[in-house]
């Protein structure tokens, strides 16, 4: 009986996905960020398959050929030469994470504030840190400070190897998107727990993974996710990476601005 009741609700998920869009409050995911950190860079996912989950979301794109941005259902890929192209749908990912997005709460930034400002005021007007939360932030900036990450060729370096020589992108007075996830502590080694955030210009003209930002004014919006499907890659090099090492040392220097220089 159990089991009947289980294969009937795996059916019914699949006919929603199936037939009508994305489950609400769901944070859909393909790879782990652990595979990323080790080297796994070949795409598994086309953008077209993931896109029937989600409408908001980051990642990366074959090869690590870039920072992912989709916003408003629409793919931007921000290459390594700090500009923004719009990429075939039937190209694949090898890490993403998307929602149907759907705003719970809508509240003005604090004027003046910076990431970690934002991030404070995040926390404190959605206080459950156990639960994914989707961002999405339209604002002016006085600076935003980005990277990106050049394509690979194999063999693979780690990704902590390619962090290390990153071109970084400072913009100043720029108006923009941004989008992205905070995840609780226990989705570490498979995401990043607490803040993800990728930017796009309102020109659509620049972008990237956000190091740092200072902001004049800005509206957030946050929808929280009670529910996570993570899609596992074919590929031979996902079959065979070691995943059982910690890597969060790895993750804070891929992830975070780096001391000047
Ligand atoms: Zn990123």
């Amino acid at each position: 009986m159990q089991r009947w009741r289980m294969i009937a609700g795996v059916g019914l998920c699949v006919w929603a996905v199936g037939c009508a869009g994305p489950v609400r409050d769901t944070l859909y995911q393909t790879s782990t960020i652990d595979a990323l950190l080790a080297g796994v860079y070949d795409g598994d996912l086309p953008l077209r398959a993931l896109r029937k989950h989600g409408d908001l979301g980051i990642g990366t794109y074959d090869g690590l050929d870039g920072e992912m941005v989709l916003l408003d259902g629409r793919f931007y890929q921000v290459k390594a030469d700090g500009k923004v192209y719009s990429p075939e749908l039937h190209g694949e990912t090898p890490f993403a994470a998307v929602c149907a997005f759907q705003p719970e709460a809508t509240f003005a930034i604090s004027k003046g504030a910076n990431m970690t400002s934002v991030e404070a005021q995040i926390d404190r007007e959605m206080p459950n840190q156990n639960q994914f939360c989707a961002i999405r932030i339209e604002g002016r900036f006085k600076a935003m400070r980005t990277r990106s990450v050049p394509r690979q060729k194999r063999p693979f370096p780690l990704l902590k190897e390619i962090a290390a020589t990153q071109p970084v992108f400072d913009l100043e007075n720029v108006a923009g998107t941004i989008v992205g996830f905070r995840c609780p502590p226990f989705a570490a080694s498979v995401n990043v727990p607490g803040y993800h955030l990728h930017f796009l210009s309102q020109d659509r003209l620049r972008g990237g993974h956000i190091l740092a930002f200072e902001m004049v004014t800005g509206t957030a919006q946050v929808d929280c996710l009670d529910r996570f499907v993570m899609q596992l890659p074919g590929t031979e090099d996902f079959a065979t990476v070691d995943l059982a090492t910690d890597r969060q040392q790895d993750l804070q220097s891929v992830e975070k601005e780096k001391p000047k220089r």
